[in-house]
Parts: C-alpha cells; structure tokens; sequence
C-alpha cells in the first residue's frame, strides 16, 4: 500500500523509533503517547482492520501477541500489567488503516475505557 502511514513507517520512509522487529513483527513508540509505554505493534504486511483478517494472517495475528509479551518484558512492566488494545474503524477510535495493537502501561489504566 503506498499510501499507508505504517507501511511507510515499515519501509523506512518516516523516521520511527523501532523497539522490537522480526520478519513478521514491527514495534515502535507512539508519537504521541498516552501512558509512560505506548508502544504500536504492527504486522508488516498491510492488513486495514480487523475486519480485513483473512484465516492465512491468523499466524501473524499471534505473533503480534507475542512481541507484545517479548516486549512487556523488555520493558519491564509484564508483572505491574499492561493493556492491548486494537481499535477496529473510526468508530472504535482507528486512526491508521493499518491493522495496529496499542501496548499501554506504565500508570494506572482505568475501566472502561473512553
Ligand atoms: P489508532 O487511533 O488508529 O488506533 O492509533 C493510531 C496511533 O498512531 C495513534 O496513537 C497515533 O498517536 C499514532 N501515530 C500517528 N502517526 C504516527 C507517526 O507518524 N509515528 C508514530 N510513531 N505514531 C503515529
Ligand atoms: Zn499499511
């Protein structure tokens, strides 16, 4: 998708701060974040919305769950929580038609959510 805001992002062509990758998996910083983590979690292929998930993307579906819990991890926050969130349509708050999860933690996170 050339008109993709992460798949930019994913080619190099915007300048992110990477903090997790693999052949299927990207992860850098939220640039505007709204806890002390806020990490985006990212198949590189181009997938819209949850909507767009087809049954072969349902391994790079878990593999997001994995960086998700190699990075809470690295970031030491897997005992204290975090949240994954993934806003699916505007409706639900989605930004960015490429398929993303939110990594938030770092304070406390209150339910529900706006
Ligand atoms: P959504 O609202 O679609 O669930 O989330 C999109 C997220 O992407 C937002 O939290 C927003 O701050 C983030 N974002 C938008 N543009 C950029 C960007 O150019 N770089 C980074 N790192 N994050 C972005
Ligand atoms: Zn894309």
């Amino acid at each position: 998708m050339t008109d993709c805001l992460f798949c930019k992002v994913r080619d190099g062509e915007i300048p992110t701060d990477i903090v997790f990758e693999n052949e299927d998996v990207l992860a850098f910083n939220d640039i505007n974040p709204q806890a002390p983590v806020h990490i985006l979690i990212i198949p590189r292929l181009h997938i819209s919305t949850v909507n767009d998930v087809a049954e072969n993307n349902e391994l790079i579906m878990g593999k997001l769950f994995s960086a998700a819990k190699t990075i809470a991890r690295q970031k030491s926050v897997s005992e204290d929580g975090y949240r994954l969130v993934v806003n699916c349509n505007a409706g639900a708050g989605q930004t960015v038609f490429h398929l993303h999860m939110h990594l938030l933690a770092g304070r406390a996170l209150t339910w529900p959510p706006g």
